[in-house]
């Protein structure tokens, strides 16, 4: 069975309209596939719709929310989440005025260090207003004050490097306790982005099931052997589901292919979403 539940339209910062995604996935042979933009659920509806319309593919609605957690920021996807709940409705709008306020400090910094990047320069690769800091390394790129994408963010953007500016987040526990209100099933999200080894991982992951995580994303990009195993490991430990996603992003992280797994997964969060 061929899965993808971690996945970026324009909304946020991928480059498929919900329609493209849709139609890529079923291209990809995908079955199960969820739409999981950064704090937003605007492509939902349009998604649920395409889904809807293409045999073959069941469609579901998610979120993928940046959370606020000692010495780091988790991802925390929701799947099946009713997406017009209003405590999710309402902690999306604060996060997004949160970005706008990050973006505006910024943008700020970048022509305090000498570069030349606008507001036009970087809203010319966000489908929306909302704009990423994936949006700023396409610009920056493009303005050749880096090679790469990830260029961009070892020199200027990641945490410690200059143009580094951080914006307000739900606590992890909020974000796992808004997924599960608004119905969602929640999921952490490529854990080795936080967690470098088993050991911190089995810290981490065991602290967030008691704020009521369910699920990881085991089978992720870049995820085989040995990291596989360990999370296959974790997940058995702490009695939690099985999630893959690819991260796919469209034209922005073009390595990133949708719905790309070893063949004998075992997806075994799609139980919970039934
Ligand atoms: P933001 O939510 O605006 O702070 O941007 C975070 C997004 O930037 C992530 O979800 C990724 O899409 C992208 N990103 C962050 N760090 C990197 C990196 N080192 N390389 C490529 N993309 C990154
Ligand atoms: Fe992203
Ligand atoms: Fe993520
Ligand atoms: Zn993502």
């Amino acid at each position: 069975m061929k899965a993808d539940l971690h996945t970026h339209t324009g909304f946020s910062d991928g480059t498929d309209t919900p329609e493209e995604l849709v139609q890529h996935a079923r291209q990809a042979g995908i079955e199960h596939l969820a739409l999981t933009d950064h704090d937003t659920v605007e492509g939902i509806e349009r998604f649920l719709t395409a889904c809807d319309s293409t045999p073959g593919i069941k469609g579901y609605a998610g979120v993928e929310l940046s959370a606020e957690y000692p010495e780091a920021t988790l991802h925390i996807v929701g799947l099946g989440i009713d997406y017009r709940h209003p405590e999710l409705t309402a902690a999306l709008e604060w996060t997004q005025e949160g970005r706008r306020i990050r973006n505006d400090e910024l943008l700020a910094r970048l022509h305090h260090l000498g570069l030349n990047i606008t507001r036009e320069d970087v809203q010319e690769f966000a489908g929306t207003d909302l704009i990423g800091r994936l949006h700023v390394a396409q610009a920056m790129v493009k303005n050749g004050y880096a090679d790469s994408i990830s260029d961009a963010f070892e020199q200027w953007m990641r945490k410690g490097r200059p143009a580094y500016v951080t914006r307000r987040r739900l606590p992890a526990r909020e974000s796992i306790e808004i997924i599960r209100k608004a119905g969602g099933v929640a999921v952490l999200a490529h854990p080795y982005q936080w967690f470098k080894d088993e050991d911190k991982l089995s810290e981490g992951i065991g602290i967030l099931v008691g704020y009521g995580l369910q699920a990881i994303e085991a089978y992720y990009t870049g995820y085989f052997g040995e990291r596989l195993v360990a999370l296959l490991r974790l997940a058995d430990k702490y009695g939690l589901a099985v999630s893959a996603g690819s991260d796919y992003h469209g034209a922005g992280k073009p390595d990133i292919r949708l719905g790309e797994l070893p063949d004998n997964a075992t997806i075994s969060v799609l139980d919970l979403l039934r």
